[in-house]
């Protein structure tokens, strides 16, 4: 990877500032009084900020956070957890009394031609495994014919300027499911975090324009040995990262067989006993996204909703007749699991898991996805010797 640019820590804020004239800037912000970060548009930020003093944690509550995997993923910038889809109006029709028409309002019609914002987006400081769960939503949002307008409106010509991840959080295992702490194949900027600055060591052909844009903030004279930092971060970042399954000597390719094979084993049951049904990890998962639609009507008009719903809750799989096939934790868990290293897997050749583990880091029972599938996989290692 090579040096391409440099982006001084001092010339970060002023860089935001100069782009929000533009554009709507999004990037990781924790809030220190519960140890929570999540995106944040720059204008939140500096309202939050405003007179404060960026340094004195006592003063300000949030910071910018370009280190740390953000708690919450980044899904909710382009699917959040409730959004009005439109709203409605019921018609009578009295030559034909047994039917009932639904008349949508004018402004939902042509959702797709419109963008939630004024302005484009910029998302910077997106980890990796965050860029590559976003190339997931968009395989489920923008499919063709299927395509989800609302999901559209907000995605479309978002820029991504990715940071790699120097240090992992407790949970993390990109490596192990094909992703990479530094692979910035999908975004459209890349940057690692040195000592004084951002090595900016990716940029695409169509956001040169941006260090050019803005080259007031950009430092051209690379003769400091950044190269050789970068590797040694590199190299260091993924010794850190553990890769479970090649400790196990087991190719991550073997899953979904094994998964078919072990759907109706007893060992479900055994290595899901810890777990609550609570959905946490489903909540955080920037893969997960399963939604359920509701309606708020009142007499002969209403709204039509769109909300998160987790297939780890148990009202998630029940039926009208009241028969649930997924009554127990360990069917639910099966499913998920299966979802993500299985059915999605067969469908697209992806795994929908990008090894972020926020799964792991937020369960309050202490179940931890990599255990889980070290466990079935090294139960069935005869099947992959098959
Ligand atoms: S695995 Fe953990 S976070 Fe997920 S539903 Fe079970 S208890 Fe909750
Ligand atoms: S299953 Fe867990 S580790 Fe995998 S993408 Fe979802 S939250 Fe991240």
């Amino acid at each position: 990877m090579k040096l391409k640019s440099f982006l001084k820590k001092q010339n970060l804020i002023p860089f935001c500032e100069k782009l929000s004239e533009k554009f709507e800037i999004y990037l990781p912000v924790k809030d220190i009084s519960n140890n929570i970060s999540d995106f944040m548009e720059w204008k939140e930020y500096v309202r939050l900020t405003e007179g404060k003093s960026e340094k004195n944690s006592s003063e300000s509550q949030v910071e910018i956070n370009l280190t740390e995997r953000t708690k919450k993923s980044i899904k909710s910038l382009f699917f959040p957890p409730v959004e009005k889809l439109f709203d409605f109006a019921i018609k009578k029709n009295l030559q034909h009394p047994e039917t009932t028409d639904l008349e949508l309002a004018d402004s939902v019609k042509n959702i797709a031609s419109q963008s939630t914002g004024e302005r484009k987006k910029i998302i910077l400081g997106i980890k990796p495994c965050d860029m590559s769960a976003v190339k997931r939503l968009d395989r489920i949002f923008l499919n063709g014919d299927k395509t989800d307008a609302h999901y559209m409106s907000r995605r479309k010509d978002t820029i991504f300027i990715s940071i790699g991840c120097n240090t992992s959080s407790q949970g993390c295992f990109c490596t192990s499911v094909g992703g990479n702490p530094f692979d910035f194949s999908d975004s459209d900027i890349g940057m690692i975090e040195v000592s004084d600055g951002y090595a900016i060591v990716k940029v695409d052909d169509k956001s040169a324009w941006i260090l050019e844009e803005y080259s007031q903030f950009f430092n051209e004279d690379l003769t400091n040995n950044y190269d050789d930092k970068i590797k040694q971060i590199i190299v260091s970042a993924e010794e850190n990262l553990k890769n479970f399954l090649k400790k196990e000597n087991i190719e991550v390719n073997d899953i979904p067989a094994v998964m078919d094979e072990y759907f109706k084993s007893e060992i479900w049951e055994k290595i899901t006993a810890k777990c609550i049904s609570c959905a946490a990890c489903t909540y955080v998962c920037p893969t997960c996204t399963c939604f359920s639609i509701s309606d708020e009507s009142k007499e002969l008009s209403g709204e039509r909703y769109r909300c998160w719903d987790f297939c780890m809750n148990y009202y998630y799989n029940l039926e009208a007749s009241g028969h649930n096939p997924r009554a127990e934790i360990y069917q639910r868990y099966r499913n998920k699991i299966n979802c993500k290293f299985n059915y999605n897997y067969k469908r697209s050749s992806s795994f929908y898991c990008v090894g972020c583990g926020r799964c792991v880091d937020v369960c309050p029972a202490g179940m931890d996805i990599r255990e889980i599938i070290s466990i079935i996989l090294k139960n069935n290692k005869n099947i992959l010797k098959k």
